[in-house]
Order: structure tokens, then sequence, then C-alpha cells
């Protein structure tokens, strides 16, 4: 897997851009979608990227390593009994409880530096943060409100990729109650997506993920950002196959012609989705062998797949060769709706053995 910080710092720059005034944070948990989060997180800090978010408070100590001064935040929120941990992390834990805050508030060391956090109030995904009514409670405790340092005050949209779901102007309407209560406090809403609904749903910050790493943040239309990550594997047999012939396990791919097939080494181990295997009910998925496109036949295995290599010049169809599973020819979004998913389950799957090579930013 090749990573290109070039491309990504592209990435930042656009979507700060289209943020306008509000800060462009950067989302990097799950090791910056799968691509490492020492060199992603490095290439979001040279951007001028200061605002991280994080999952996970292990993703947290991670990500401070690499970036002591950063303001981290962890979405998750606080890990009972973890206080301790957050503060000698200067980790910022996104609350979403009124038990959550109760922790918090009790921690020991009050010190500006290790001692912020934010609030997540859900305005209608369900999911993670204070219910609007829990929210009301927390302010009107103003002893409980005044210990908790809050830097941030965020809520999260279930459909922002769709941008005609009547979700998106409710829960924007809830945020802006949300955002009346506490004016003093910054304000963010938009994910990827968000950022390209309209400036409405702004605010203060905004919290960039999937578009950072090159997947579509628009459902419909072309892709307004660069790819990222290119995923290749090496084929490491070419065969004749005769007409009638089956390919792979369960034989649910026969030629239906005399052709070439390829087997190249990537599997459901390195994170290639099975349901990306060939079917009589649908197109199948296309590889990309130099630019030639080459339909993936058969059952996607644990270490390898086979494409239809007949139509390929014969000095490509060889083994040794480099097939692109997605990356520069091969958008990841197509790859992820053949296998039925999203770029962002695609991306982050991608095991270890795939080795990650990093493209160097342009010294600028
Ligand atoms: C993951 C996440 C994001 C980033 O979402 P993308 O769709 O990848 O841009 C933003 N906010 C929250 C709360 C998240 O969990």
């Amino acid at each position: 897997m090749t990573v290109d910080l070039n491309a990504l710092a592209q990435n930042y720059a656009e979507l700060a851009r289209r943020a306008g005034r509000a800060e462009c944070a950067g989302v990097v948990k799950g090791s910056g979608y799968g691509l490492g989060i020492e060199p992603v997180a490095s290439a979001l800090w040279q951007s001028g990227c200061r605002t991280f978010f994080v999952a996970r408070p292990s993703e947290g100590q991670d990500l401070r390593q690499v970036l002591p001064r950063a303001d981290i935040y962890v979405l998750d929120g606080l890990y009972p009994g973890q206080s301790a941990f957050y503060q000698r992390h200067s980790l910022r834990p996104v609350l979403t409880s009124i038990e959550d805050a109760r922790e918090w508030a009790r921690r020991t060391d009050k010190s500006a530096e290790t001692s912020g956090c934010a609030l997540h109030v859900d305005t209608g995904i369900n999911r993670l943060g204070f219910a609007l009514e829990e929210f009301r409670a927390l302010l009107s405790d103003t002893g409980l409100v005044s210990n908790l340092s809050i830097r941030l005050v965020l809520s999260h949209l279930a459909c922002a990729d769709e941008p005609t779901h009547p979700m998106n102007e409710r829960q924007l309407a809830a945020f802006w109650q949300v955002r009346q209560r506490l004016p003093d406090v910054p304000a963010s809403l938009a994910n990827s997506s968000g950022i390209f609904l309209d400036p409405r749903f702004h605010f203060d910050l905004v919290r960039p993920g999937i578009a950072l790493f090159g997947g579509s943040p628009v459902a419909a239309g072309p892709n307004p950002m660069q790819p990222v990550a290119s995923l290749k594997a090496r084929i490491l047999q070419v065969r004749s196959v005769r007409k009638g012939e089956t390919v792979g396990y369960g034989a649910t791919w026969t030629a239906k012609c005399d052709g070439l097939i390829a087997v190249a080494g990537a599997g459901y181990r390195d994170g290639i989705p099975r349901s990306l295997s060939s079917s009589p009910d649908r197109a199948p998925a296309k590889l990309s062998l130099n630019g030639y496109s080459c339909p993936v036949i058969g059952r996607v295995s644990m270490d390898m797949l086979a494409i239809d290599v007949s139509d390929v010049p014969s000095e490509l169809a060889r083994r040794g060769q480099e097939v692109e599973i997605f990356g520069t020819e091969v958008p990841i979004d197509s790859i992820a709706s053949a296998a039925g998913t999203i770029s962002y389950e695609v991306l982050t799957r991608i095991g270890d053995r795939a080795v990650r090579r990093y493209l160097a930013p342009a010294s600028r």
C-alpha cells in the first residue's frame, strides 16, 4: 500500500479552504483510517492542522508521542477510572453523559494544559452524546460545569452524505439550540460530508476524516478529493483456461471461452472483502493492470484473488507485474461499492501484511 502524503496535504488544504473561517481539524482514529498514525499525523501537522480526534485513549497516547503540542480529543469519551491517563497524555475526553462529566470534574489536576474536554451532544443520530434534556440538566448544574474546562461542543450528523435528507436540517436546528446555550464555547458539527452541505454546517471547527484520506464525501457526482492510498498486489502466476473450466473455490466462475487469468497475491487476510468475489447476478469489480481494466473472477481467497487478463497485452499479463486494487486508477469508492460496502471499511480493514510505503510531501 502506497500512501501519498502530498495528496493528503492537498486534501487538507482543500477542506480547510472549503471550511472558510472555521478551523479544519483532522480525524485520525483507527491509526489514521488504517494508513499509519505517525506519517499521517506529521503530514497534517505540517499542513497546519492543530486539532485532532481519535476514538480510543490508547490512540490518543500514540498520537501524543508524534505531536507533543496538538489538541487531541478522544471521541469515546472518558473511560471509567482513567482521568489520570487522559491528563498524563494531555488528552481531552469528549464527554458523552452526566456520569462522564461528574467523573471528569473530580480529576485531581485542574491545570489549563492537561484539563480541557469537549461535550458531545446527540442531536438525532442516537449514538454517543448527551441527550438534549440531559444536556440542559448538565448546564443547570453550574458547579459541575465550572469544573469541566469545556473547550468544544460537538454533535455528529447521521445523513450528511445525502444533502437533501431532512435529518440534516433537523440536526442543524437542534445544534443551534445547543450552541446558544454555550455561546462562548467553539462549536463543531460537520464531518467530511458535512463540509460539503453548506456553510451553515461549518460552525467554528470541522472534523473531516475520510475526505482527508481520499474517500468521496459526496454520494453523487465526481469525488472532489485526491486519492491518497493505493493498494497493489503482485501477479503470482498467469494461466490459461479453456472454455467451460472453472476458477477458484466453489467453482463459481466458468470460462465462456478460452482465455487467460492472473492470480494476484492479495486476499481477505489483507482486507480485500470476500464480497468482491464475482457473482452471476452483478457486474464484476474491475482492477487495473497498468491502466487495463481486469474483472475479478471467482472467489476471493485468503491470500489471493484471480482476474481475467485475456484482453491485456502479454508483456503486462506476467508474473511479477502489479495489479492495482484501488488507488489512482481504481477509485476506492468503486471497489467499496462493488463489495457492497463503503470506502471507510475498505481502507480501515487493510491488514498489517500490506507493507505501507509513504510518498513524502513536496518540501515547501
Ligand atoms: C469518525 C468521525 C468523524 C469523521 O467522519 P468522516 O465521515 O470520516 O469525515 C467526525 N466526527 C465524529 C464524531 C466521528 O466519529
